[in-house]
C-alpha cells in the first residue's frame, strides 16, 4: 500500500488550495509567503503538480501571492505579471473561451 493513495493526494490538493487562498487573503506579506511555501512543499512531498490556475496566483521565485498589488498587463494575448516583491516577470497565455 502506497501512502500516496488517491485519497491522500486529494486531501493534499485541498490543503494546497486552501493554503494559497489563505496566502492571498493575508495582510502580512511574510506570512502569506510562508503559506505558499508550505503548499509547494506539500505538493513536492506528495508528488503533486500544482494546477495552473493556482500556480499563476503567486510568484514562482519568491512565493509572494500576486494579490499584493502586482502589475498585471494584457499584451498580444499574453498576460504579463510583475511581482511586486522581487520584480520577477512572468508571461502567461491568456485564454478566452471560444
Ligand atoms: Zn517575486
Amino acid at each position: 500500500m502506497s501512502r500516496n493513495s488517491p485519497k491522500t493526494k486529494e486531501k493534499a490538493m485541498n490543503q494546497i488550495e486552501s493554503l494559497i487562498g489563505l496566502a492571498e487573503g493575508h495582510r502580512e506579506r511574510e506570512l502569506s509567503r510562508r503559506y505558499v511555501e508550505i503548499s509547494r512543499r506539500i505538493a513536492k512531498r506528495m508528488d503533486l503538480t500544482i494546477p495552473s490556475y493556482l500556480k499563476r496566483r503567486f510568484c514562482k521565485s519568491c512565493n509572494t501571492p500576486y494579490s499584493y498589488g502586482s502589475g498585471i498587463r494584457l499584451k498580444n494575448g499574453l498576460v504579463t505579471v510583475k511581482c511586486s516583491s522581487c520584480g520577477n516577470i512572468r508571461r502567461l497565455p491568456y485564454r478566452t473561451n471560444r
